[in-house]
């Protein structure tokens, strides 16, 4: 279901106009939702990935790189050291257009397969006031997921934008 008119369909004749856009969580958005949502900074979620100080620049340096906008990895490392991601979501995320995207809270990027507890000690389940969230983020009041700039373009899962992925 798609009710946020964009701006296109506002300027345009509506009958004339795209389909409207629901904001659409990118690979590199999914990873950025999630380390935040661990309360992590990038230098944060590097660190148990670097022993030796001459290796944390090149660690910070690619962790900073996956949640370009516009990148995308083959083979993601295992993050689970870091913050928890859900690698088969990533990859969907990467290969799938955006309307058969897993459905993810759009405050945190928690998905339904993924175990989360909410603020009370309970399994995270769908808000049943908001169903775009889930119910940690609910409780929070986490801020919700705004599109940067270049995920408002209509065709960014275009093979433009995978020829920019390593
Ligand atoms: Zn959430």
């Amino acid at each position: 279901m798609r009710t946020v008119p964009s701006l296109l369909s506002m300027l345009d004749d509506p009958a004339a106009a795209p389909e409207p856009l629901a904001p659409v969580v990118m690979p590199w958005d999914y990873i950025q939702m999630r380390r935040l949502s661990a309360g992590l900074s990038i230098e944060d979620a590097s660190k148990p990935f670097w022993h030796r100080p001459e290796h944390r620049a090149d660690v910070e340096r690619n962790m900073s790189q996956i949640e370009t906008v516009g990148f995308r990895v083959k083979r993601l490392w295992d993050m689970s050291r870091s913050f928890r991601l859900n690698l088969t979501v990533y990859r969907q995320l990467c290969d799938t257009p955006p309307d058969t995207h897993p459905r993810l809270c759009l405050a945190c990027g928690w998905d339904e397969w993924s175990h989360q507890l909410d603020a009370e000690g309970f399994d995270c389940a769908w808000s049943a006031a908001n169903p775009e969230i889930c119910t940690l983020c609910e409780q929070i009041k986490r801020a919700k997921f705004k599109p940067r700039p270049a995920n408002t373009q209509p065709h960014s899962h275009t093979a433009r934008a995978s020829q920019r992925a390593a």
